[in-house]
């Protein structure tokens, strides 16, 4: 049975290698539905090649403007939020790919989840944001759940059985590696001068700007914690973050017997979109083969938490408990938008994050309209802090 798949940011990096893999394989997999923001042009070429059934831009200006240079396909047009949870739970679907960018991703993957899809996790941030009501979502619906994050995917592989939220018997600890980022070896002084264009140059990966800032801020790491923690019902006491410069490890299950298991590969996407794809089968993915003699060495170290602060930040939220956590990625996610347009920073991120996170009161998230409430006073009280240069 060919699989259908709604891949929701289709027109960013883990899109993209979404699609090279559907394109590699049509005898598995068509595209049914796609989602993206605003990149016309990019999406306009998605149609053209897939022919997908039913398309959502995030404004009907883009819409439209996608829709005028698709006249020739039978597609369905639609734009904003409901088209996009629309997509994710259309009775056609078997399997969405979860891949928007941000807070953003959250209300369509629920709606994945609430029609009980086999969901492809790339969006950390809905997890890390509502991470309790997504992972009872989830149970409640009987929606599979596959990691895509590429250490999420690692440890997935590495544990004894692939049952989502139970306690892995046997397990000692969970190695979360990290590459440190560009900016690994860089002193407090240079870290002063760090651009936007050298922060989106990560040296083994190839992704989306905002996860290339938070790679290199190690805030990727924190809310790779975070969502550790909510996928395999972890504490943060039970994960210990390793950097790892090389990334041919994804990350390690150690067990109570000595025993610790490493998932490597090359740092390519393809390998944990293609295993989440195809899980609990596997497929070829075109993926470079390791060549370890070329490698030669493998290098680990301990991550330094006063150069980069976001990593300890994303502990205290969890520990903060409730809305902590949707308060820090809100922050998160204005301050770096703040940093690539020049108007902060590098350092200034962490600071403004640590500021807001200390600031903000903790509420229990008992429904989704209370992760909104906090999402939105965070960005609020972040915008009005850079705008008044209160970090400083
Ligand atoms: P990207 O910036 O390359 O692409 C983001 C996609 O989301 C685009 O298609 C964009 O149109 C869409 N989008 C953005 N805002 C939107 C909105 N408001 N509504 C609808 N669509 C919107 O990002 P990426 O690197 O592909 O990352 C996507 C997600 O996957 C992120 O959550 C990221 O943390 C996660 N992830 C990415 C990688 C990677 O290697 N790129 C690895 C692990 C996890
Ligand atoms: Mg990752």
């Amino acid at each position: 049975m060919i699989q259908q798949v709604c891949l929701l940011g289709a027109t960013g990096s883990i899109g993209s290698s979404t699609l090279d893999l559907i394109e590699q394989h049509p005898e598995r997999f068509s595209l049914f539905a796609v989602a993206a923001n605003s990149s016309v042009t990019r999406m306009v070429d998605i149609c053209q090649r897939f022919k997908p059934k039913r398309v959502v831009m995030g404004s009907s200006d883009a819409c439209e403007q996608v829709e005028r240079e698709c006249s020739n396909l039978d597609i369905q047009f639609e734009y904003g939020v409901d088209a996009m949870s629309s997509i994710a739970a259309d009775s056609n679907v078997d399997q969405v790919m979860a891949a928007i960018m941000g807070f953003a991703g959250l209300i369509p993957t629920l709606a994945a989840v609430r029609a009980g899809k086999r969901v492809l996790l790339a969006n950390k941030e809905s997890l890390v944001t509502a991470g309790q009501l997504f992972m009872d979502e989830v149970l409640k619906y009987k929606a599979t759940l596959l990691p895509i994050d590429s250490e999420h995917n690692a440890i997935y592989q590495c544990l004894p059985q692939n049952i989502n939220g139970v306690t892995k018997k046997n397990v000692q600890k969970v190695f979360l590696t990290a590459s440190g980022g560009p900016f690994r070896k860089f002193s407090l002084e240079e870290m002063q001068q760090i651009t936007p264009e050298q922060a989106c140059k990560h040296p083994n990966w190839s992704m989306g700007q905002k996860i290339s800032v938070d790679s290199a801020s190690l805030m990727n790491k924190g809310l790779e914690l975070i969502e550790a923690c909510w996928l395999f019902n972890l504490q943060p006491d039970d994960i210990e973050v390793v950097i790892h410069p090389q990334s041919i490890i994804h990350s390690m299950v150690s067990y109570c017997d000595g025993s610790v298991i490493a998932q490597m590969g090359n740092p390519d996407m393809k390998t944990p979109i293609a295993y989440g794809m195809t899980w609990p089968d596997r497929i070829c993915t075109q993926v470079k083969p390791l060549d370890l003699i070329d490698i030669a060495q493998l290098d680990f170290a301990a991550p330094d938490y006063k150069r980069f602060p976001n990593l300890q930040l994303a502990t205290d939220a969890w520990s903060l408990g409730g809305t902590a956590m949707a308060t820090l990625n809100a922050t998160n996610e204005v301050t770096v938008a703040a940093f690539l347009n020049k108007e902060i920073g590098f350092l200034d991120i962490a600071k403004i994050n640590a500021k807001i996170l200390e600031q903000s009161d903790v509420f229990p998230v008992t429904d989704l309209d209370v992760v909104f409430e906090a999402d939105k006073v965070a960005r609020v009280k972040t915008n009005d802090l850079i705008h008044h240069k209160a970090y400083l």
